[in-house]
């Protein structure tokens, strides 16, 4: 799960981690309350769960609070498109004013798990504010990694490596190195799968602070974190992903036109990759898992049919635990109930792939049943071309 800016900052206070002062203003006159209050000026900025807003125009400069006011007004309700939004953006519902800092330097700051070591892995690199994977990709010289041992913690001198590769010295350093285990301390506490503070800055007066955080957790830990939980903005979410969760289906929102139903992951991949190899795309895939019931299967079957970029089905399905006639049944019922106005493909095999054909055969729908994986890959582009 991400949460916005705003709240990614309310945890970075609570872990003492430095980061300007800052508010969500609720309307324009709040925003000139606010931008008075810190000393006559304010950053606008519009929170949505992604970055490049600063290009995009969701990071703007007041530089009085009726400029504030107007920011607030003309930034409230837009459509933000932004590198990391897609084309058609992301409605801006909330937006944070921030004291403003001058900065000296603008650095970068990351810690992720790193699933190859099985550790939190701090990046840092003295190239900030622009994107880190350009720095990754023309100077990955200028990238730190080190890996923290989970037994010890951050280490003093680990915090001490970092802060030196990022250049810091006398008053930034010792604040670079409690800034530092300061939000180690938050990541592990907090279950978190990652935190980016891009930039992260020297001002003038030498002060480290984050000017930017974004926070993602593990969802498996929220049910620890109930604080955390409820900074969740489904908003943010895709609508079917939001209704998947609810049925404990996994669903993930892709930009093609195939709605790919199947049971693992593994197999999803496989799936995604021969629809990609026989010349289109995924508009989706939902896995349901390895032991859906019939009931799991129809919802993960209507969810997909509501995607609207939907323009053909292919279920592919392995039956190990899981029955192939279970999934049928469930196909069926759904098509039935819901009436299915695009070409359906299905590939069954395993467990009793023959009752689960025999099924999809007597239904009378019109659904195209596939020999193997291949066929049903090249019957289903061919039905959307
Ligand atoms: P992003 O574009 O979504 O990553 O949004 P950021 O919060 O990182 O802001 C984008 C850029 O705006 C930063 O890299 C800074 O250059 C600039 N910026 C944001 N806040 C301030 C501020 O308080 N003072 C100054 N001088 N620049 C700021
Ligand atoms: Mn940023």
């Amino acid at each position: 799960m991400n949460i916005h800016e705003y709240q990614a900052k309310e945890l970075l206070r609570q872990y003492k981690v430095a980061t300007p002062d800052g508010k969500v203003a609720h309307d324009a006159e709040e925003a000139r309350m606010i931008t008075k209050e810190f000393g006559g000026a304010s950053v606008v900025k519009a929170q949505i769960h992604a970055g490049g807003r600063g290009k995009g125009g969701g990071v703007k400069f007041a530089t009085d609070p009726d400029k504030a006011a107007e920011l607030f007004k003309a930034m409230i309700g837009m459509q933000l498109v932004t590198k990391q939004t897609g084309a058609e953006g992301r409605k801006v519902r909330t937006v944070f004013l921030s004291k403003p800092v001058d900065i000296e330097r603008e650095l970068y700051l990351s810690f992720l798990v790193d699933r190859v070591t099985s550790r939190i892995t701090i990046l840092a690199s003295t190239e900030g504010g622009v994107e880190i994977e350009e720095v990754a990709e023309k100077t990955p010289e200028k990238i730190v990694k080190v890996a923290v041992d989970p037994a010890l913690g951050l280490n003093g001198f680990q915090a001490r490596q970092v802060a030196f590769a990022l250049g810091l010295e006398g008053n930034s350093f010792k604040q670079g190195v409690v800034f530092l285990q300061n939000l180690y301390k938050l990541f592990v506490e907090k279950d978190c799968s990652m935190v980016e503070i891009n930039p992260l800055v020297i001002t003038k007066q030498g002060d480290v602070t984050a000017l930017d955080a974004k926070i993602g957790f593990d969802d498996n830990g929220l049910v620890r974190h109930p604080d955390v939980l409820a900074y969740r903005d489904l908003n943010e979410e895709a609508e079917e992903e939001v209704e998947a969760s609810k049925y404990n289906l996994n669903f993930i929102k892709l930009d093609g036109s195939i709605g790919c139903m199947v049971n693992g992951a593994g197999l999803a991949m496989a799936t995604m990759d021969i629809i990609k190899y026989c010349g289109s795309s995924p508009a989706n895939f939902l896995d349901v898992g390895g032991s859906a019931t019939e009931d799991a299967v129809k919802n993960a079957f209507r969810i997909i049919l509501q995607d609207k970029a939907v323009k053909a089905v292919l279920v592919n399905i392995f039956g190990g635990i899981m029955r192939c006639d279970i999934v049928a049944s469930g196909i069926v019922n759904a098509a039935k109930e819901i009436g299915i106005k695009v070409p359906v493909v299905v590939r069954l095999e395993g467990t009793n792939v023959e009752e689960g054909k025999k099924i999809l055969a007597d239904s009378g729908l019109n659904l195209i049943v596939a020999a193997d994986l291949k066929d049903a890959a090249e019957k289903v582009v061919a039905s959307v071309k």
